[in-house]
């Protein structure tokens, strides 16, 4: 897993506040690795581990946050930035509004044109036409007809004609007439680049003018993928990519390719084959699906929002002279709570979801714990060794909890004092989490 590669990789960082050059260069080759195995082109991995460095040398590391989850972090946000950054809607101006699918036979065109119809009616209200266009293979025309049928939506189809220009000009009249407001052309599609169908897919833009023309591509299909999309384009000059099969195990390295080639967004991905199978495409989730990671970056983020810097570095040098006492513990737990649903935060750390099935973790889980703080005395909070056996049941009855409860808190104190003490030595999470089980 990548991240625990940076992780060992930075190591070496541990008590520098930079990222250095040295460190840089070991991580940014697993980086290039973790990309290549994600089926990105070797130009774009290199440009883009090239400019990550430049990037990342120099940055000022947050205390609260390893050096490695901060390079994750820059690693991640560049990828989704390279991926266009933000979600790309399609556009429907016309009326109606028409939609012409491209791409290779086996693409997938027939199933997305029937999940865009779905999406469509369902979530927009829109009342959307499908148009069978693929005239050289009946089965084509058969396999739209079910699609429309399972979806509620009506096909256009014109059994005995082999002009798909005119079938097109036909359906775009046929919606007008009966109120579609959306108009989804099907076509045919080849194995391979075949100058006929680029000619035949040409035509039909050139006939209909399309308010979006969307090329298919296969995720699984990897370098061939950015070929084809790149010869799409430059006949098509289309304006959205759809990734279909991206439930299957490729890792959609495909999709950075493309959109760096191509320069066009990606706009849905297809993820099954049943009709409701498809999503706006995310650069950010992309991004964590190249690198092979848990939410780390969500978690990072989080942290450089909450933790303050100052109170961070105090802590650190309380934890390893072991002076960290309940006031620090308090605070502790306040900062945690600021951050949000505990079970969330926690179940972004990679390995740590299954881990917490097992775990209660409620958002109230402190509220005992602070009762029992706030009865001690300051004396007792910052030297814990003071209270002894009356000076718990004091506390007990102050707090309104039990003798049981205190004395499980002050164990439970020493125990965390010993994880933290841990941490600051440079412990992982990880190991954090299997030692509190
Ligand atoms: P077309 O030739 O471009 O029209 O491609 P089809 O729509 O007929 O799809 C080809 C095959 O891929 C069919 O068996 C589909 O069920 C399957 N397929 C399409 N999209 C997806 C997807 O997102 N995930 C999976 N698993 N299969 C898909
Ligand atoms: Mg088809």
């Amino acid at each position: 897993n990548l991240t625990d590669r940076l992780e060992k990789s930075f190591k070496l960082l541990k008590g520098q506040g930079q990222i250095t050059e040295i460190n840089v260069a070991e991580t940014l080759k697993d980086v290039r690795r973790a990309l290549l195995d994600a089926d990105v082109n070797f130009k774009i991995a290199k440009d883009f581990t090239n400019r990550v460095k430049d990037k990342a040398i120099g940055q000022k590391v947050l205390e609260a946050v390893k050096p490695g989850q901060m390079m994750v972090k820059i690693v991640h946000d560049e990828l989704a930035e390279l991926m266009g950054g933000e979600t790309v809607d399609i556009s429907l101006k016309k009326s109606p509004s028409v939609i012409l699918m491209s791409g290779l036979q086996g693409s997938g065109k027939t199933t997305f044109s029937g999940k865009l119809a779905n999406r469509l009616k369902s979530k927009q209200k829109k009342n959307p036409l499908l148009v069978a266009c693929d005239v050289y293979r009946p089965a084509a025309i058969e396999q739209l007809k079910v699609v429309g049928e399972s979806i509620g939506v009506s096909v256009y189809t014109e059994e005995d004609s082999k002009d798909p220009v005119k079938i097109a000009r036909n359906a775009i009249k046929k919606a007008k007439a009966e109120g579609n407001d959306v108009v989804i052309i099907d076509t045919a599609g080849r194995l391979a680049i075949d100058e006929q169908m680029m000619q035949e897919i040409e035509a039909i833009k050139k006939a209909i003018e399309p308010d979006e023309t969307l090329f298919v591509v296969d995720s699984m299909t990897g370098q061939d993928a950015v070929n084809t999309a790149k010869e799409f384009n430059e006949r098509l000059n289309f304006d959205g990519v759809i990734l279909t099969k991206l439930d299957g195990d490729t890792r959609g390295g495909a999709a950075l390719s493309i959109r760096t080639v191509v320069n066009k967004p990606i706009k849905f991905v297809g993820t099954g084959e049943k009709m409701d199978a498809i999503d706006v495409f995310h650069p950010s989730r992309m991004s964590d699906r190249i690198l092979g990671m848990g939410d780390i970056v969500s978690l990072v983020e989080r942290a450089q929002e909450q933790f303050d810097e100052e109170e961070a570095r105090k802590l650190q040098k309380k934890l390893a002279k072991n002076q960290f006492n309940f006031n620090d513990f308090l605070t502790q737990i306040q900062q945690i709570k600021k951050m949000g649903n505990l079970k969330d935060l926690a179940a972004m750390i990679p390995g740590m979801r299954k881990a917490l099935n097992n775990i209660d973790l409620e958002d109230d889980a402190f509220k005992h714990i602070e009762a029992i703080i706030y009865s001690m005395t300051p004396d007792e909070r910052n030297t814990p060794a003071l209270i002894d056996g009356s000076r718990r049941k004091r506390i007990a009855r102050g707090s309104g909890t039990d003798i049981q409860e205190v004395n499980r808190l002050i164990k439970q104190f020493g125990e965390t004092r010993k994880m933290m003490k841990m941490v600051s030595q440079g412990g992982n999470v990880r190991k954090m989490a299997s030692k509190a089980q």
